[in-house]
Parts: structure tokens; C-alpha cells; sequence
């Protein structure tokens, strides 16, 4: 019968939760001697295979993979998750095979606890962000019209004094109580808060201090884990990587890599909206030709779904020779490559995390959900970014481009952040932090082995 703790990971089933999740599970594993259950949708097992090949999920002695129905079939190949599709199809299927897979079989003990963030609002959810908004602007008309936008929120409990209406994310500044998204994450916060017996963040002590103060009154309690990218370096040598494979659901360019070996230090732009955000045509030929016409050499990630629809004419030949487009790459890798001088984000929370830790300043351009205000805080707290503003024309780009490039600042923090992240994630640090989660988790009254 098997005796190491056993925990089942359920990350919500999109590439910016699943990664992060990977990660901890990867940790946990390796380094703290849990086994590890990791549950995928059906959807994505099949992307994943699609990107990392027939072995990618074989798994590992004490690491092994599942797939859950999520009502999408095989030939919607490219389909985006419909997050509110996909809850309620969830809900009925999910509690049947999650119940099996925590009971005990000849290989895994019986699970010791699941670890989960099936919602796609946590980050909002620990900036304390939720319903309030709806009470205090009940004025639907002011705030539709934008009045508000500027109006700073200064009484946050665990945020800055510099946060505006505007900074908030999209879909709570709403006053209307039955939008969806707002029921959804109205839902998943009361969960939150008696659910689950610990909540973990990926974040770390010294970027969020005041926000993970504020989270700890009224949740459960809270474990800082991140930023996960470091832990993970030196174990990405090991051998057991070739087993349990990358978390990317899109085949990963490594060229792009070969063609950054060709460019001085700190010489080029890497741009990356991520997996979800999709710009418009007229704020991506603003940033496009702002980008061209700094001069800079930059590396673009652009789906190809994307690619024909939004670049604008001409710009791919205009920039010949110092751009170059890819569909998916290594992003960590990239913005460890010492070619890369500054990222042109959208501000999702991994993205960010992984710029901080590579020490690489910002261009922030948030669109959606928790990326305003993640680029609030990486411009003004952080120290670390340059907005890109909505409504950004081309010459504005341009001039942004030029100074995160070309002057001290935000480099100089950027690089300091890069020297926080060594700290936290030192061997003392990371011992306190995700230690502490690892021996409340485990089965037994002390730490699980490793
Ligand atoms: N990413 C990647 N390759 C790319 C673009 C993105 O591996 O070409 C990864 C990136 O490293 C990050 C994740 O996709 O870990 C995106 O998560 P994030 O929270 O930044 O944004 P989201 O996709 O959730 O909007």
C-alpha cells in the first residue's frame, strides 16, 4: 500500500492556471516527496498531446495525469474555453470523479488534500477586490459614461492609495447585480472563505505584503508560494522532465531562441498578450507601427488565428530582418534571455511574475479581468513598468518604447526586483514559505519528506 501523501491538483483549464499549478505540483513532488495527481480537461489532454508529443502525459513513479469531460469534442480543435460552459458542466461530472480519485488505490494513498483554483478571479480575489464597487457607484449612468474613471479608491483595506476607478478590473465595475462574471465571482469568493482549509497565492511576501495582511483576515489561512519560476529552474535539468513534459497547450517555437542568440544584450522588445486577450485591429496598429518606428528589434508573439487578421499591411515587410513573429514560445525562456531589454505585456499575472523574476522592465497594455490593476501596481508600486494607455496612438508607443529601452528607470527596479525574487526564493525563504503549506497538507503530524 502506498504511504507517501498524495495531492490532487484541479487548476482552472486555461494556460495561465495550469502553468503555475504544474509548477507547485512539480515542487511538491520533487522536492517535498508528495505524489501528485494532476487533472486536465479532455480538451486539453489532447492540446497538450497535439504540442508535446504522444509521450507528453506518460506521467512519472508517484505523478500521474487524468482528464475530466468538459463537453467540448475532439473537433473543436481551436475552441476557446467557454468559462461559464464550462462550471456548469463541471459541476455535474467533477464530484463523481474527483471522489474516486481520492480514495486510495495500490499506487496513491488516499488524497491528502485537493489543491484547486477553479475560478478564474483569484488574483482579484486577493486584492479584495470584489462586489464594492457595487455599492458605492450606484450611479450606472456616471459609470458607463466614464465620469468616475479617475476617481481614486484610497480606502482598499491591502491596496496602494494610488489606485483609480479605472484600475479596477473590467468586469466589476459593473452595477448590475446579475452580470455573470459578477455572479461567478461573487460565488467563488464565498467559497474562498469556508471552503478550503488553507488558500496558497502565487505571489511572494515582499511584492504583496499588504495585500496577503489584508487576505489573511478574512481567509483561511494563507500561504505565499511564489514566484514558482525559480524553484523550478535547476529541476528542470532533471531527468524526470522528459516524463511528465512542458504544461503548454501550444507547441513551443524554440528558433525563436536561435534568432535572440543573434542580438545584443538588451537590444530587443518581446511582445506577448498571452493566451487569452485578443487586441482590437486599431489598438494593435497603433502599438504595431509605434514599435516599427522606434527602431528597436523585437520578438512578437501572435497567435496565428490572429497574425493575417490584425498585423496591418505592410508592417511585416517594413520591419524585415529586425521583427520576428511567432505563434508560441518558451516565454520564461525568452525573458531570461539576456538579448531581451523590456516586455510589452498585457499584464496577466504570470507574465508579470516572470518579468519581475527575470529582471525585465514593462511596457504595460492591460485589457481585461485583473490586468488593470496589475499594471497599476507594476507602474506605480513596483516601480518596474511603463503604461501603454487605452486609447495609446502610435507616437505615444513609440516614445514608450524609447524610454523603457533607453533610460535607467524602470530598468534599475526591474533589476531589483530580480534581486528580491533570488531572496525569496533562497533556500531559507522558500523553506518558510512553502514549507509551512507542505506540512499542514501532508498526512502526518510533521513535514512530508524530502
Ligand atoms: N506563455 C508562453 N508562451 C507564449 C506566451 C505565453 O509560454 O508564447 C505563457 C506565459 O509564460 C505565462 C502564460 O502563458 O505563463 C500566460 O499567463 P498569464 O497569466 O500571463 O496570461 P493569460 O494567458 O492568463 O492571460
Amino acid at each position: 500500500m502506498a504511504s507517501r501523501p498524495h495531492l490532487v491538483f484541479f487548476p482552472f483549464p486555461v494556460q495561465g492556471h495550469i502553468t503555475p499549478a504544474f509548477q507547485l505540483a512539480r515542487l511538491l513532488h520533487r522536492r517535498h516527496g508528495f505524489d501528485i495527481t494532476f487533472v486536465h480537461t479532455e480538451h486539453n489532454r489532447r492540446r497538450l498531446l497535439r504540442a508535446g508529443g504522444p509521450g507528453a502525459l506518460a506521467g512519472a513513479p508517484g505523478f500521474r495525469f487524468v482528464a475530466v469531460p468538459d463537453g467540448l469534442s475532439p473537433s473543436d480543435e481551436d475552441a476557446a474555453q467557454d468559462i461559464h460552459a464550462l462550471d456548469s458542466s463541471l459541476q455535474s461530472t467533477v464530484p463523481h470523479l474527483l471522489s474516486n480519485l481520492l480514495l486510495s488505490s495500490s499506487d496513491f494513498a488516499a488524497a491528502a488534500a485537493v489543491v484547486s483554483d477553479m475560478d478564474h478571479c483569484q488574483q482579484l480575489i486577493a486584492k479584495g477586490l470584489v462586489p464594492l464597487i457595487v455599492e458605492i457607484y450606484a450611479d450606472d449612468e456616471q459609470l458607463r459614461n466614464g465620469y468616475l474613471d479617475n476617481t481614486v479608491i484610497d480606502w482598499m483595506p491591502g491596496l496602494p492609495k494610488t489606485m483609480r476607478l479605472r484600475d479596477f478590473p473590467s468586469f466589476i465595475r459593473t452595477t448590475d447585480r446579475d452580470n455573470a462574471d459578477l455572479a461567478f465571482t461573487l460565488r467563488i469568493m464565498e467559497c474562498h472563505r469556508t471552503v478550503p482549509s488553507a488558500v496558497i497565492f502565487h505571489t511572494f511576501e515582499e511584492l504583496e505584503s499588504q495585500v496577503l495582511n489584508a487576505m489573511s483576515a478574512l481567509l483561511p489561512p494563507i500561504y505565499a508560494v511564489g514566484p514558482l519560476p525559480p524553484l523550478l529552474e535547476e529541476e528542470q535539468q532533471q531527468e524526470e522532465d522528459t516524463l511528465l513534459g512542458s504544461s503548454s497547450l501550444s507547441k513551443e517555437d524554440r528558433s525563436c531562441l536561435d534568432w535572440l542568440d543573434g542580438n545584443p544584450p538588451k537590444s530587443v522588445v518581446f511582445v506577448s498578450v498571452g493566451s487569452l486577450v485578443t487586441p482590437t485591429k486599431e489598438r494593435l496598429t497603433e502599438v504595431a507601427w509605434g514599435l516599427a518606428n522606434s527602431g528597436y528589434h523585437f520578438l512578437w508573439v501572435i497567435r496565428n488565428d490572429q497574425r493575417d487578421e490584425l498585423l496591418p499591411p505592410g508592417f511585416l515587410a517594413e520591419t524585415e530582418g529586425r521583427g520576428r513573429v511567432t505563434s508560441w514560445c518558451s516565454q520564461e525562456a525568452v525573458l531570461r534571455h539576456e538579448a531581451v531589454g523590456a516586455f510589452l505585456t498585457h499584464c496577466g499575472w504570470n507574465s508579470m511574475l516572470e518579468s519581475l523574476c527575470a529582471g525585465v522592465p514593462m511596457l504595460c497594455w492591460p485589457f481585461v479581468v485583473d490586468q488593470q490593476p496589475n499594471s497599476r501596481l507594476a507602474c506605480m508600486e513596483w516601480r518596474a513598468g511603463l503604461e501603454v494607455s487605452d486609447d495609446a496612438v502610435q507616437e505615444e508607443v513609440e516614445a514608450a518604447v524609447r524610454q523603457v529601452m533607453g533610460e535607467e528607470e524602470p530598468r534599475r527596479s526591474a533589476m531589483e526586483w530580480k534581486e528580491k525574487v533570488a531572496r525569496a526564493t533562497g533556500p531559507a525563504n522558500h523553506r518558510c514559505t512553502v514549507h509551512g503549506f507542505v506540512t499542514r497538507e501532508s498526512t502526518g503530524e510533521s513535514a512530508a519528506p524530502g
